[in-house]
């Protein structure tokens, strides 16, 4: 047995949730933050007009005391949101603005204050210096702009970029290439249905290479197994549409993060070497480690499902009938793998069945492969955290950018030291303004153009397709005679 700290978990008894090791104390730290910190940041932002918005990846005890004030400008949520809510806390009447974060995070949301006209807010980082991410600054280096000059002379070219980008990233790729935004959550559906709707779609898929290594593993074993299978993953898919999909779909090779390789390899490992015995569960949009694993277990002695929610729901409540079928009373250990805002309904409705056979003893134990420190609001269960990230953004679903040391420079006392000083000292406050992205892409604003391909995500979003002007896009804006497309193929 190894020396390695269990995963944060919950027990789930007919009649409680019982939250287990880091899970526990993460909930105590939120639940509780200390009342004269929570006054004295109240007090300072209020009187100080100053909003703050937040990235979910801060540590339970900041984002324990965030939730916690009673003024109103206060936001925790995914990068894309948060850019958003400053502008809305400047037209709400803040002030000042802080953004909690890494840089790319507080430059998107100072690119679209600027962009609505209120160039002249103050917004600070947290930090003098710089608070970067490797992620996100890999597709800034020359290697990323050769991948997308490699892409824009390939026939009907599109280009996922994960989100957490900067807007001058997006805006610059998308000058190059159509280019649509992606989360960990929709990456997959993304992929595959721009496959099934433009024929002949080659997609360049970035900067995450471990992302895009595991996307390639997912469509492979996809690939391989039988028609409905596949229709029970994406409906306009089967096997022989897949190996295209497979020869199609490209990933860049060299936007890593280590604390994302790290993490990702550590966390299957993990579940392999430290629970032998659990059941393992893996959703479908969240492709990775866990995937594999499941896969595995559930080839060798029906241990394992990778699916949809209801899929894995399903598996559970089989388990959980089973067992009480047969008279034992004992915990039945469950990992799962799948992001928080999924965890909600599994949760419930296996209380809803243990309750559904009151008496029995069963007790689940539903086990988190995610960092100890990541955790993210359930406000559809009685639960008020549960462990995991929400959005699907991040470097993983299983919180890896909550370990980051450059999410850890956004500490409680970095914030109090901020707004204790503004008003009081703002010229030491000039190396805390984030970048600013003054050039013009194409003739236009780097955050007027670097904003197109995360609409193109909302459309996607809303209408279940990729839209009639982004597909119009691919299918016209390549130059074909210079197709090298095979040659950046995984
Ligand atoms: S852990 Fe997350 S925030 Fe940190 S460098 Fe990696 S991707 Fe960026």
């Amino acid at each position: 047995m190894s020396h390695r700290e269990p995963f944060p978990s919950l027990v789930i008894t007919e009649d409680a949730f019982i939250p287990q090791g880091s899970f526990a104390e993460a909930q105590a730290e939120y639940l509780s933050p200390d009342p004269d910190v929570v006054s004295e940041l109240d007090a300072l932002l209020r009187t100080k007009k100053i909003g703050v918005v937040a990235h979910f990846y801060m540590d339970p005890e900041l984002q324990g005391v965030l939730s916690a004030c009673e003024w109103p400008h206060v936001h925790i949520s995914d990068s894309l949101k948060m850019a958003d809510a400053a502008t809305t806390m400047v037209e709400a009447g803040c002030e000042h603005v802080v953004v909690l974060g890494v840089d790319f995070m507080s430059e998107n949301a100072r690119a679209m204050l600027d962009a609505a006209g209120h160039a002249d807010v103050p917004l600070y980082r947290v930090a003098a210096d710089p608070i970067g991410c490797s992620l996100a600054e890999s597709a800034d280096a020359l290697e990323y702009g050769a991948y997308l000059t490699e892409a824009s002379r390939t026939k009907n070219a599109l280009h996922v970029v994960y989100i957490n980008t900067s807007l001058r990233t997006k805006g610059k790729a998308h000058a190059l290439v159509p280019t649509i935004t992606c989360t960990s959550s929709n990456v997959v559906s993304t992929v595959l249905t721009a496959f099934a709707q433009v024929p002949g779609v080659e997609i360049f898929f970035g900067p995450d290479t471990y992302m895009g290594a595991n996307l390639l593993e997912l469509f492979t074993t996809l690939s391989k197994m039988d028609d409905a299978a596949i229709r029970a993953v994406h409906p306009d898919h089967d096997r022989a549409s897949m190996q295209a999909v497979v020869e199609r779909f490209h990933y860049f090779r060299q936007g890593t993060c280590i604390v994302h390789h790290m993490f990702g390899d550590e966390v299957a490992k993990q579940v392999v070497e430290d629970y032998p015995d659990a059941f393992v569960s893996a959703h479908l949009e969240v492709p990775g480690e866990m995937f594999r694993v499941a896969l595995q277990r559930q080839r060798e002695r029906d241990a394992g499902v990778a699916g949809s929610t209801s899929n894995i729901l399903a598996f559970i409540e089989k388990k959980v009938a089973a067992a009480i079928d047969a008279g034992t009373t004992e915990r039945l250990p469950f990992v799962l793998g799948t992001e928080a805002g999924m965890i909600t309904s599994i949760v419930n409705g296996v209380r809803g069945l243990l309750r559904a056979r009151p008496g029995s003893g069963v007790e689940v134990e539903i086990i988190f492969p995610v960092a100890a420190g990541a955790i993210a609001e359930a406000p559809d269960s009685e639960l008020a955290v549960v462990p995991g990230v929400s959005g699907g953004e991040g470097c993983t679903t299983a919180g890896g950018c909550a370990t980051c040391p450059y999410m850890k420079m956004n500490s409680l006392d970095a914030l109090l030291n901020v707004v204790r000083t503004v008003g009081v000292a703002d010229d030491d406050l000039t190396p805390y303004f984030p970048r600013k992205y003054l050039e013009l892409i194409a003739g236009r604003q780097a955050a007027d153009i670097g904003t197109e391909p995360i609409l193109h995500m909302r459309a996607f979003s809303r209408a279940g397709r990729l839209s009639d002007a982004l597909v119009q896009d691919i299918t016209t804006r390549a130059a074909p005679a210079a197709s090298t497309g095979s040659d950046a193929s995984a």
